[in-house]
């Protein structure tokens, strides 16, 4: 009631007005997206900003170390609006890394994460703050039906993906699913409560849970500029999911261990009981052969595996920041 005094409202008339609206964050990492970033700009001002007047908007853009124009951009976007905040990294760190520091610095009710190549259509953000608003759930995901215009090999690996580790995790993991999500204050915060360094983020919005609804849309293929993931970054990214989200690599390494000791074990018995009967001919070279490759080469993936764990558990024990901010126009 107080707040509504006329000495307050005269001081700061049009901040008392729009601080009663919800402030909604929009966080968009940008890498390379110079040819992207003023149509993504236009776009969310005509179909987001100046439709959906009954909120207000804060559009937080995270530069990922970028080699083109893309950070000039920013700073023309942020003088032209104040809606724009802008955080520049001292390089690329990854979308992981751009999507944290946006969901840090987000002051919203609600927080959405998109990307700026349009791949995620500006026109759900409406419907997603309905479902929110209508206290139906406390976050909104969304997931491509389809992956139309995707290279082949593309598709069938994240197929497969999602199948092996759907059956090795815990966490579920939804085929098709975006980052492009509308989250409550209370799961951006959850979100920021997991300190890892290695962030799969699809694996942490379903480990945080909550009550989430998946709103479904066809595949929409980039406007401009070109996608940053070659084959190798999605493997990559791939075995970081698996990593970061199960642990059964590891026990698959110690039950084949423990199968292929037992089978050693017999066979030795066996050899063992031939050699008091019948003696011992030298031979069987291409069998020892054939076992000591084997073994030599099961031994080694079973070191590679424990091996992304254990670099896993150094990278976070040396507690290194997830990102470095260079420049940003955020005030504190
Ligand atoms: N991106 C980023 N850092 C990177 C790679 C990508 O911030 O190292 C951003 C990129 O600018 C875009 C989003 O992440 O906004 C998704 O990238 P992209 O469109 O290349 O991926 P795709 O849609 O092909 O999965
Ligand atoms: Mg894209």
């Amino acid at each position: 009631m107080e707040e509504r005094e006329p000495v307050l409202s005269g001081v700061s008339g049009g901040d008392s007005q729009s601080a009663q609206k919800p402030l909604v964050s929009i966080v968009c990492p940008c890498y390379n997206e110079e040819a992207m970033l003023p149509l993504y700009f236009d776009t969310m001002q005509t179909v987001v900003f100046s439709n959906l007047t009954e909120y207000d908007f804060e559009l937080l853009l995270i530069n990922d170390g970028s080699k083109d124009r893309t950070l000039p951009i920013l700073r023309e976007l942020a003088q032209k609006d104040t809606r724009v905040k802008y955080i520049s990294f001292s390089r690329n760190f990854g979308k992981e890394a751009a999507m944290y520091a946006g969901l840090k610095h987000a002051k919203g009710e609600f927080v959405c994460v998109m990307d700026c190549d349009l791949q995620d259509p500006p026109e759900m953000i409406a419907t997603m703050l309905e479902r929110l608003s209508a206290d139906e759930c406390d976050c909104v995901a969304t997931r491509r039906v389809t992956r139309k215009g995707e290279p082949r090999i593309r598709s069938a690996f994240a197929r497969a993906f999602y199948r092996i580790i759907n059956r090795i995790s815990d966490t579920e993991f939804v085929d098709g699913a975006r980052d492009f999500r509308m989250m409550r204050r209370c799961v951006v915060d959850a979100v920021l409560e997991l300190p890892e360094y290695h962030r799969f983020s699809k694996g942490i919005f379903m480990w945080v849970g909550f009550d989430t609804v998946w709103l479904e849309y066809e595949n929409i293929e980039r406007a401009a500029g070109e996608t940053k993931w070659s084959f190798w970054k999605l493997m990559r990214y791939a075995i970081e999911g698996i990593v970061s989200f199960s642990t059964a690599p590891l026990q698959l390494a110690t039950a084949v261990g423990s199968v292929i000791s037992v089978i050693s074990l017999l066979y030795m018995i066996v050899r063992v009981i031939i050699a008091m009967i019948w003696g011992n001919p030298v031979a069987g070279y291409p069998s020892l052969l054939a076992i000591m490759l084997t073994l030599g080469g099961f031994v080694l993936l079973a070191l590679g595996i424990i091996g992304e764990y254990v670099a896993r558990t150094y990278m976070q024990v040396k507690q290194r920041p997830i990102y470095i901010q260079k420049e940003t126009n955020i005030k504190k």
